[in-house]
């Protein structure tokens, strides 16, 4: 089969290698639909060493079909259409967080039998864990179903800093976590949900489908006093920073929250912050991380945003600007590395 595999950097290969194996409880997927996430650029941008020796596959926002089953699989058929968790979040199973279902935080987290385990999204086939394969409604498509992570990484952050129908909802970062946030919190009944960012493209994109109700350019002025203006001074109930990185974000995070408000960091800073703890001390703020995604209560976030797509209530297609055949991954790459002059959102590519 065909697979991109990475040898570090930007020098990403597509290669023919065998046909992977589904030992017991595991899964053959041939892959439809693999989507690039603004976390597969940290080794691309020289941000961060991956965890995996040279040459590695990745690809965790996946959808395909059903192409063989390990032993002991059951609830799956042959040519049933799914999408795939995450494997890199995968638990233990039996550690005190994964026992209370949040094995996003497992501190083995993506490894089974001792092996690092991750998805392999950008190639042919894959062979997934069984429990991490949910089955597609005939209304969601593999395109739509490779935004499911995103989706339940928002129903993960609004489940750990519940919104009330009367808050007002600041989110910083207009990429596909901002997006699919930003229609989540509007189903769900955020009174208003103000989307800030630095390119026009999105923010008329996020109005248009529905992740946003009034958005904030960066280069039009400080966005502190804009969302100011948009509260009567008092500013938003919820803040979530979705950009991480380099840039000093936090500190504006807790510059946008109002006094008892709550901050919630989705992003992935790659430098520590400088914040003004006597802000956050006099407005009494909450600041909260959110990692990933897992379950809430017993109920599957994933599921939960496969529930959310196919009820038709979340728009997904605008989010996906890109689509690459898998032998142009390295195009692929590079138009999700500069989206200012690709226009690109969710760049999804196809084996
Ligand atoms: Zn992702
Ligand atoms: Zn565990």
């Amino acid at each position: 089969m065909r697979a991109a595999r990475f040898y570090g950097g930007k020098d990403i290969r597509v290669e023919e290698i065998p046909v992977p194996e589904p030992g017991p409880g595991e899964v053959l997927v041939r892959i439809r639909s693999a989507g690039i996430c603004g976390s597969d650029l940290h080794n691309y941008r020289g941000n961060r060493a991956s965890v995996f020796t040279p040459p590695w596959e990745q690809g965790h926002e996946l959808a395909g079909e059903v192409a063989g089953l390990g032993k002991d699989v059951t609830g799956l058929k042959i040519g049933q259409r799914i999408a795939i968790e995450g494997e890199h979040l995968v638990g233990c199973g039996v550690c005190r967080h994964c026992l209370a279902g949040d094995n996003h935080i497992c501190p083995t987290r993506g490894f089974v039998n001792g092996q690092r385990h991750g998805s392999h999204g950008f190639s042919e086939y894959d062979v997934c864990v069984a429990r991490n394969c949910h089955p597609l409604p005939h209304n969601v498509s593999c395109d739509e179903a490779v935004l499911l992570d995103s989706y339940a990484c928002a129903v993960h952050v609004l489940n750990r800093a519940p919104l009330h129908v009367t808050d007002t909802l600041a989110i910083i970062g207009t990429g596909a976590i901002g997006l699919t946030l930003g229609q989540v919190a509007r189903v769900y009944g955020a009174r208003r949900v103000i989307m800030i960012g630095t390119r026009a493209a999105p923010l008329r994109i996020a109005q248009n489908c529905g992740a946003a109700d009034e958005v904030v350019a960066i280069e039009d002025g400080d966005p502190v006093a804009a969302v100011m203006k948009l509260t009567d001074g008092q500013g938003a109930d919820a803040v979530i920073e979705t950009v991480g990185g380099n840039a000093q974000i936090l500190a504006q995070a807790m510059a946008l929250a109002r006094r008892g408000g709550t901050v919630s960091v989705m992003g992935v800073f790659t430098a520590p912050q400088t914040i003004d703890p006597s802000l956050g001390f006099s407005r009494e703020l909450t600041v909260k991380w959110s990692n990933s995604l897992s379950s809430w209560h017993g109920i599957s976030e994933f599921r939960t945003a496969i529930d959310l797509v196919s009820s038709g209530r979340l728009l997904a297609a605008p989010i996906i600007t890109h689509h690459f055949p898998l032998e142009k991954i390295a195009e692929a790459f590079a138009a999700t590395d500069d989206k200012r002059s690709s226009g690109a959102i969710r760049v999804v590519v196809h084996a």
